[in-house]
Order: C-alpha cells, then structure tokens, then sequence
C-alpha cells in the first residue's frame, strides 16, 4: 500500500511531506488544492468517487463518503491540507462533488440543496480518545469512536426565512432566521413567518461515551455531546457503537454558571457517522494469538481447564462455573422462515445466600467477556437496565439506553438483578426473549437493540433460601421474568464439614499465594480464545445431537393426559443454546453428541437444584418455576383437601384409604395417580400411616 502512494505521488509531483511543514502550509499552496481535489475525485481508482456522485444523485442523496486513506495514496498533500483547515477544505470538496454531479447528473444537480463530503476511514493522526479530547483539538477535525448512550427527537432548525409582510404581502428572504424586531422594508409593515416557504435542516443531539469494555477499573465512563445534522439525523440509536467523525468545538455552558465568568462545554460538530457492524471484533488477535488459541482448542482437558480458569479464587460451583463458561461463548441465533428469531444468547441467574461470592463470579465473567458490562439491578443510570426517556441537563427529552442495550452483543453481568426498577421489570421481558427494548414516550419512539447475554444474581427474598419454597417464592422477581432464564442455579451455603475444609484450604492457600492445584488460563488469553470462538465458529447440530436432545425432551414431557410435563419448549431451546456453545467452546461448527450430554447434564443439575423430580416428573418445572399449579399440582392439591375433609369429618382421626380413594375418584381423580400421589405426600412427610389402611395428614 505505502509503495503505491509513493508512486502516486511521484506521479502528482510531490514528495512525502512532513508533519512540520503542515503549520507552514499558507493561503498559496491552499491555493492549489482545488484542482488536486477535483483531479483527486474524478481519477481516483478508476473513478471510485465519480460512481459514488452518481449512485448518491440515482438515490436522491445529499452525501458522497470519502476515504482519507484514499487521499493519503493518492497525494500526500491532501491530508496536509485537510490537516491545516478542515472546514474550508471540505467547502473546497464539497464544491469539487458538486462541479462532479453537475457533469453526471445536471438535473439532480440543480434541485439539490446540500451536498455533503463525509469523511470516512481516518488514519491514525485523526484518532483520539474520548479521554484523550483536549483543549488544543478545539477546531480540529477528530475520529472518536464511542458508544451512543443518548439521542433527543430531531429538531428542524431554520436555515432560510421567508417572510411576507401583513400590510404590502412584500416579501423577504433572511438566512438564518431573522433579528428581532425586523420590520417590512417598504412600509414598516408587521412581517409574518411563511413556514411552508421556509427551509430547515435537521438537527439532533447525541451523548458519545466510553466504550464499557475500555473503561479503566473503577472509571466514570466520559462522554461528549455530539451534533449531528440533515442526513446524518438518526444514523446512530443509543446502543450503536460507532466512530464519530467531526470538528471539536466549544458552547458557552451557562449550566454550571449563570453568573461569572463564561464556561464553556465541548462538544462534536459531527461532519460523519460511521456505524460499527455488531460482528467488528471487540480484542484484537494477533497471528500469535491465534496460533495459541488453535493449540489449545485441540487439547483433551480444554474443558476441564477453562473451567476451573473461571474465577478461580472461587471454590467449587463446577456445574456454575460451566455454565458461565457456555454463556460467555454462547449458541448461535436463528431466524426461521416465518421470521421468528431465536436469540443464541444464554442467561443464567444465579439465586445465592449472602456471602456465596455470586458478585466475584459476575466480575470474573465480565472481565473475561469481549464485550462485558457490569451493572446492579437499578442500573448505572436513570436508564436502569433497558432504557428511558428522561430530562437531560437543559430540559430536554432525550432517549437514554440502559444497560442491556449498551451491552448489545456482549454479556450484561447484573448484580443484585431483584433490586431492578418497576419499569424495567416489564420491559426486561422484551430484552430477555426478542432481545429489543421498545420506547415510546414524550415523541420518541424507538426500538433498540439488546442482544446480550444476561448473567444475573439475586439475594433470596428472606435472606436465605428456602428449600422446602418453590423459586418464585424464595425470590422477589415475577416468574415471567424467571422463566426466562436458561439456567438457574441456587448458591447455598449450607454448613458441610469436609466441603468446609477444602474451602479452607483453598482460601488459604490463596493467601498464601499459592497457587490452586493445576493449569490455569491466564483471563487476558481466555478472552481472546472467547472472541476468536464467537467470530469464527457457527456450530449446527449433528444428527447425532439432534437425536440425544430430542430423546431426553420427549423421555421429560407428557405422554397421555394425566402424565406430568417436567420441562417446556423453552427448555428445549436452551438445550440447543447449551450445546452450541460447548460446539463454540472446542471451535467446532458441528455439535457432537458429547455436546448434547454435557447440555443435559447442565440441564438437569438446574431441575434438580430447583426441585424439578426429574425421575418421577411429579413436581414439574410449572410448579417450581411459575408458582402457578398446573393441572397436575391442582390435582394434588385437591387430593390433600380431601383428605383433610375427611379426617375433619371424622374428628381428626386417621381415615380409610379405600374412603379417600372412593371420594377422590368421585371428584374425577384416577385411581394410579392418586395411588402415585398419596405414595409420594407418604414419603415427603405431609400425610401419615399410623396403621395399615389408614391415613391422616401432618399439615
Ligand atoms: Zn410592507
């Protein structure tokens, strides 16, 4: 490429130039520019730039984009002299696009009233952080990149007046509106606005912040205004993460002071907008890097030692610590043909006692995600964790994202999930399953991206777990929401004297700076092996998988009427999800039927963990995690009430079991199942069989 250039500009007449000489470069050799511009757009590349004037006139645009790479290969001196006043090179190219387009378009030429150059693929030079924006880039022209947090409604701010006055109907063209108290120059008449004549340009407001995964440790994310206007209007959404390409420029703030001296608040006068694609990887990988990753992958133990690389200061949760694992490589989105889209992302909530280390395993996760966020429940901001409409500091509306849109296509770790606002527990539905977040409110409208992954811990609802309570009681959250969720995972810190000891052991052993028994992936190197598997591997299912998932859904779901259902179809796509990721997890695009079995061991862990009897399916996962009885629970519901009759009836002494069943049956209960039923409220201890053929309930 460097080699190119030089010809090129052998081939302009010029050197390489210095960086030096740019400050020299006066009105003259300005001068010059015009004709090397308008050279520059009509032979660039076979006349790259001459076909982008005509699609931008066939698709009536105002803009042409224009690559600061191709001007540094075309002629070095370009750069120079877009380096040393911006606004008036880009007048000087915009007017060359505009002499362009009256040459391929003459009729489109004529009507257009804006033609625009947008800048685009800046070189290094341009590039400054968000952090990094200081008082000598005032004027200049820079690349930011950021992430879009906030965006007010567009506004229509007048360019040209025309007003016509009430007495003589003279009218009057005045640019930029028109000073107050400006009266009909022939007759000193009042003058009226005639708005339909007028013209406007669109003008909306966005906040540019810190990308979360660049933010240093215990930062406040920075943020810069950001205006952009007419075709550039609605480019980005809160959640986008792009560059932004403009003037820093300075405003009298009188916010911070109404009375002294003047401040003055920096902001982005955008000239382009340039809108990262979701995939752009958020690591960097060298050829090294991936040479590394590749060797791991085919390592027997992969599993094993990626595992116990998360959060290794944690001791034991094997089953957690994989599950975590799947959800930072997660499955594979799919849009069916009727367009329903299944998200790919995994969530997992963990429900733990205080002190189960649930937060060190969220920020473990986060540090480690390519792109992860670390929230609580009620969010960093007012936009908790979707989003919001609210007030910014000059009374205006704007649409602020919140957490899981700015943690769109990454892993949002949420701390602390319970604690989540009124507002965000209904449209969190939304986020979880179509992975969108809908807004409507004080005219703006709009939907926003949210496809992360949620990791979630919440605090049981009466400070420590219950286990003879099902989910929905033991946690302050709407089953709705938990149903949501791929995994659940209860933490609970239930006192054993040999766990107890190894927990010791390896706490200590910590303290001591040993380090744990066995390899571990360094997190830097774990990242990277995450980003490399996420863009690089789009697992299907084999047959083979296929047919293991599908066997255990069936051998888990209904057979006949009165048969209980222990797991739903959602439980079925998390199966897929679940072996996806462990597809993703060996960068493998085929999932074996290991990933199947290691999916449903994860799967049953999780039923059992929260009370699903997967053996006997008496207690199904309605029960546990909905609160809400199905049939099957109503029936044994029913079956206890008789019982209870009964016995009252009989003055609280124990009652035939041949009455029960006769009753039972004559309230449309079979005999099996009550058989079934009454066997197992016999072993969970809620009736008694004080002498053979006699019952009496405990509770
Ligand atoms: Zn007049």
């Amino acid at each position: 490429m460097r080699r190119g250039g030089e010809r090129e500009e052998e081939e302009a007449g010029g050197g390489p130039a210095r960086a030096a000489q740019l400050e020299e470069l006066d009105g003259r050799e300005l001068a010059l520019v015009p004709s090397a511009v308008e050279d520059f757009l009509k032979d660039y590349s076979r006349g790259k730039y001459r076909e982008a004037v005509r699609r931008m006139a066939a698709e009536r645009g105002r803009s042409v984009e224009v690559s600061v790479e191709d001007m540094v290969l075309y002629d070095r001196r370009l750069v120079d002299a877009l380096v040393a006043n911006p606004r008036a090179f880009l007048e000087v190219m915009e007017g060359a696009v505009r002499a362009l387009l009256r040459v391929e378009d003459p009729e489109y030429a004529q009507r257009a009233r804006r033609v625009h150059v947008r800048l685009a693929s800046l070189p290094e030079l341009f590039k400054v952080s968000l952090r990094g924006l200081r008082a000598e880039h005032v004027g200049r022209l820079v690349a930011v990149e950021g992430i879009v947090t906030r965006m007010t409604p567009v506004r229509h701010v007048l360019t040209t007046a025309v007003y016509a006055c009430a007495s003589c109907g003279e009218e009057l063209r005045v640019d930029g509106g028109a000073p107050p108290g400006l009266k009909c120059p022939k007759c000193r008449g009042r003058l009226v606005l005639v708005k339909e004549r007028c013209e406007f340009i669109d003008v909306q407001k966005l906040v540019l912040q810190e990308r979360p995964e660049e933010l240093p440790p215990g930062q406040l994310p920075r943020s810069i205004e950001v205006v952009v206007t007419d075709d550039l209007v609605d480019r980005a959404r809160p959640g986008d993460r792009v560059t932004v390409v403009g003037f820093l420029e300075v405003a009298e703030d009188r916010r911070i002071t109404r009375d002294g001296p003047p401040t003055f608040a920096a902001y982005i006068d955008a000239n382009n907008i340039i809108v990262s694609s979701r995939d752009v990887e958020a690591v960097e990988i060298t050829p090294e890097d991936e040479r590394r990753i590749l060797e791991l992958s085919r390592r027997e133990d992969l599993e094993e030692l990626i595992v116990s690389s998360i959060a290794p200061s944690i001791y034991g949760y094997r089953e957690v610590k994989l599950a975590v694992a799947l959800l930072l490589f997660g499955g594979v989105p799919k849009v069916y043909p009727d367009g329903v889209r299944v998200r790919g992302d995994i969530h997992v909530l963990l429900i733990g006692d205080p002190g189960t280390a649930k937060s060190q395993l969220l920020r473990y996760a986060c540090s480690v995600a390519p792109r992860g966020l670390y929230t609580t429940g009620k969010g960093s901001t007012a936009a908790g964790l979707t989003a919001a409409v609210v007030k910014d500091a000059s009374g205006e509306f704007v649409l602020e994202a919140g957490a899981l849109v700015l943690a769109d296509g990454g892993v949002a770790c949420i701390d602390e999930f319970d604690k989540m606002e009124a507002r965000d527990r209904t449209a969190i539905h939304e986020a979880m399953e179509q992975q969108t977040v809908s807004i409507a409110k004080a005219g703006i409208t709009a939907t926003l991206n949210a496809r992360a992954s949620i990791l979630a811990a919440a605090n049981p609802a009466f400070g420590r777990y219950l286990p003879n309570r099902n989910i929905a009681e033991n946690i302050d959250l709407p089953v709705t929401i938990l149903s949501r969720f791929d995994l659940i995972f209860i933490l609970r810190d239930v006192p054993s004297e040999r766990e107890d000891a190894a927990l010791a052991d390896h706490v200590l052993g910590f303290h001591a700076e040993e380090l744990p028994p066995g390899e571990l992936l360094p997190p830097e190197l774990l990242r990277k092996y995450i980003a490399y598997a996420r863009a690089h591997s789009r697992p299907r299912l084999s047959p083979e998988a296929r047919q293991k998932i599908k066997e255990y859904y069936v051998k888990m779901r209904a057979r006949g009427e009165d048969a209980p259902i222990a797991i739903t179809p959602r439980q079925l796509e998390a199966l897929i999800r679940l072996s996806e990721a462990r597809a993703r997890m060996h960068l493998r695009n085929v999932v074996t039927a290991e990933d199947a079995e290691v999916a449903i061991q994860l799967m049953e862990h999780f039923l059992r963990s929260v009370g699903v009897d997967t053996a006997t399916k008496l207690v199904d996962i309605d029960t546990v995690m909905t609160g809400q009885p199905k049939s099957q629970r109503e029936k044994i519901i029913l079956l206890l009430d008789i019982i209870k009759e009964l016995v009252r009836s009989n003055d609280g002494n124990p009652v035939k079991v041949e009455d029960v069943m006769k009753e039972a049956q004559a309230r449309g209960l079979d005999e099996a199942f009550v058989r079934k039923v009454l066997e197992k409220l016999y072993e969970s201890g809620e009736i008694m069989m004080p002498r053979q053929g006699y019952i009496i309930t405990t509770v």
